[in-house]
């Protein structure tokens, strides 16, 4: 079965999320402070997400990524995520993290069919990568990624996103990177999720990060595998992982876009900045597996052609990127 939204794109993959509590306070993704704690029980059980998943899948979703908050520090995720990779007509499982917690759980969601991994990494120094996070520690993400690799991932994907006179002085480094280490690495554009005046002056557009490596090496296109996602990906000759670009904001892969959004506490969005969602707690609470389908359906043939956070007059939506799971 597939299914199509009325712009014509056929959307196959789910991003879910399991939890919106984080161990770690990246600045451009959550305050500081004042994050309230959810009521028990606004969250939904893994039951509810696993029946959310087995809808999406029959109705033609075929990648689910587990996000959040920090997927790993929700109890019990590995249990859940054995009883999602079995669920037939799901081709493709996988899970972004902000690695703290790899060095333990690698091995478990390797056993428990999580087939690739995205780990966050957004500085290779430790005082840099501390301030971003507001405390984390580099060198265990470091061990998160070696302990990936040892249990049987591939090289994971890592997620950077680029912030003018933040960490725009490592973009060099991170294409050093990828000449003995086996990952791709993916400039993101910071995308404005902290109401925040002025979040202008962090955007560094794709474009200006893709010259900068330019002008120290030469770059060949890369061909994209199946769910590679939405990144235009690069190779420095003979290195041995990849370079790729996501042009969140300024770029256009909203003509690609092949995503809906869940939620922990049950919010279905067809676009990451539309004020647009639907609520799916009724559906599930009792569970109705028809009207939640109608609803999923619903999500998929509203979604906007585009965002619209380069226009005139956009009007900066209050939510942190932990809720919806970037
Ligand atoms: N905690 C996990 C992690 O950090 O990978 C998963 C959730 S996090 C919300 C998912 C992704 O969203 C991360 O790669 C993060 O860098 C990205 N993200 C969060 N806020 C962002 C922002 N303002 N602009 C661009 N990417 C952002
Ligand atoms: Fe946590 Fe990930 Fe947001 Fe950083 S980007 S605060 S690790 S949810
Ligand atoms: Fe898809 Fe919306 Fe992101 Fe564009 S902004 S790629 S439509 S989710």
């Amino acid at each position: 079965m597939e299914l199509t939204d009325s712009h014509g794109r056929n959307i196959n993959y789910l991003r879910l999320s399991v939890t919106d509590r984080c161990n770690m306070r990246c600045f451009y993704c959550m305050p500081e402070e004042g994050i309230t704690k959810r009521e028990h029980g606004t969250i939904l059980s893994y039951e509810e997400l696993l029946l959310i998943s087995e809808t999406a899948i029959g109705l033609g979703i075929e990648k689910i990524r587990i996000t959040g908050g920090e997927p790993l520090v929700r109890t019990g995720i590995v249990g859940f995520l054995e009883r999602l990779a079995r669920i037939p007509g799901l081709r493709h499982l996988a899970l972004t993290t902000n690695g703290l917690l790899l060095e333990q759980l690698a091995d478990a969601l390797h056993q428990a069919g999580v087939q690739r991994l995205n780990v966050s990494l957004d500085s290779l120094k430790p005082q840099t990568f501390s301030d971003i996070t507001r405390g984390g520690d580099l060198k265990r993400v470091l061990g998160g990624l070696d302990a990936a690799e040892r249990a049987g991932f591939p090289p994971p994907k890592i997620n950077c996103v680029i912030m003018r006179g933040v960490n725009d002085n490592e973009i060099l480094d991170f294409a050093d990177m990828t000449l003995s280490h086996g990952n791709s690495i993916r400039f993101i554009e910071y995308m404005p999720a902290i109401k925040e005046d002025g979040w202008q002056r962090y955007c560094i557009p794709g474009s200006e990060i893709l010259e900068r490596i330019a002008g120290r090496y030469t770059l060949e296109q890369v061909d994209k595998g199946p769910f590679s996602g939405p990144s235009r990906d690069f190779r420095i000759p003979g290195a041995r992982g990849s370079i790729g670009i996501i042009t969140a904001v300024s770029g256009h892969f909203c003509s690609e876009c092949n995503r809906i959004r869940v939620t922990s506490t049950g919010q279905a969005k067809g676009c990451l900045f539309s004020d647009e969602k639907t609520d799916l707690v009724p559906y599930l609470r009792p569970p109705d597996r028809e009207r939640l389908a109608e609803a999923l359906r619903g999500i998929v043939s509203s979604k906007p052609e585009r965002h619209s956070i380069t226009g005139e007059g956009y009007a900066h939506k209050n939510f942190t990127m932990s809720q919806i799971g970037g």
